[in-house]
């Protein structure tokens, strides 16, 4: 498969009064064309900043990429003139949001919202645009596409506004669609219908996603390889089936006990990783998950666990993965 995202050794802080906020703390990855790669991780781990980066949409100051590259089909986005990625914006890169509500201009109309890329970086023809508005109205989904596309953002449902964002997102066929938890706002019903639609858009576009959520159902849906973030780094990686069946990171781990299944007894309370990620004014040296992990031992809190190989393509930050390290019987997963 051929590379279309190379991110490598990314640290993004925010500055403030209190002091700087290492939010993203040397974070590598990659993304191949036409691939779905999920990033989890609870909220503040650094899984959106990390994407706001790769859309040099960071505000600095007070945010600084303090290091590191994102080369994005061949160029290195952090060293692009704003100009130049206002294009890659346009018609490379696309991002969907959580809430389609904010994102959508609530005085424009939605057909027009879809061609306004389309005129502005393919150059093409109002009367071509709206065609062409129309038809990935229908591609996503949207019936009566001729009338909906005159129609403003109230006048659509939650769902369609999503689709309607979708519409918009890869109108100009962009080569990588950044979704950041892009269903979170929606009922179950039409979640699962988004995340169906995604899936049909990108075999058929070939277009890679990213995909950024808290919710694992959201990623078995999806995904083909998962990356979890934990305060501001990557603690595991691997493909779907290893981080489902062979996960080996205790964050992981609490991850996935915390995920509801269809037949969960409602008065059972959902499993929830007890205990908050560190402050990342002052991160810790060893191990951030320290703190919350029942498996800690004293190498944890006094060196940062080397990345483990697993298996091909799955590795983990843990020291549970050094040989002179216990045994432990994973409470998930198949284990090994
Ligand atoms: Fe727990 Fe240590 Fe592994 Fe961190 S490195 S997750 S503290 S066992
Ligand atoms: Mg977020």
């Amino acid at each position: 498969m051929e590379r279309l995202l190379e991110v490598k050794d990314l640290e993004v802080s925010f500055k403030t009064y209190a002091g700087e906020v290492k939010a993203v703390r040397g974070v590598s990855f990659n993304v191949d064309r036409g691939e779905t790669v999920a990033v989890v991780g609870e909220s503040g781990c650094g899984k959106s900043v990390t994407m706001q980066a790769i859309m040099r949409l960071i505000p600095m100051p007070p945010g600084v990429i303090k290091n590191g590259s994102i080369v994005f089909d061949g160029k290195d986005i952090t060293k692009l003139s704003e100009k130049e990625m206002e294009h890659v914006r346009g018609s490379e890169i696309s991002m969907v949001f959580q809430d389609p509500m904010t994102s959508l201009n609530p005085t424009m109309k939605v057909g027009a919202q879809i061609a306004e890329g389309l005129i502005k970086h393919q150059k093409m023809h109002p009367k071509q645009a709206r065609e062409k508005a129309i038809e990935m109205l229908k591609l996503v989904g949207i019936p009566n596409a001729e009338k909906r596309v005159d129609q403003y953002p109230h006048e659509f449902s939650g769902g369609m506004r999503q689709r309607a964002m979708i519409a918009i997102a890869l109108a100009c066929n962009p080569k990588l669609l950044i979704a950041d938890e892009p269903t979170t706002a929606l009922d179950v019903t039409i979640q699962a219908q988004i995340l169906d639609l995604m899936r049909d858009l990108q075999k058929k576009l070939n277009t890679a996603i990213i995909i950024i959520t808290h919710n694992l159902g959201v990623v078995a849906n999806l995904a083909e390889r998962v990356l979890v973030m934990y305060a501001g780094k990557i603690i595991e990686r691997g493909s779907l089936d290893d981080i489902f069946y062979n996960p080996r990171h205790p964050y992981t781990w609490g991850l996935l006990m915390s995920v509801p299944t269809p037949d969960l007894d409602k008065s059972k309370r959902l499993a929830s990783i007890d205990g908050t990620p560190p402050d990342l004014f002052a991160p810790p040296v060893g191990c951030a998950f320290a703190a919350r992990c029942e498996y800690a031992m004293k190498i944890c809190y006094e060196r940062y666990p080397e990345d483990f190989t697993v298996s091909d393509g799955h590795s983990t930050a843990c020291w549970l993965l050094h040989p002179m390290a216990p045994k432990v019987k994973p409470p998930v997963g198949k284990g090994v």
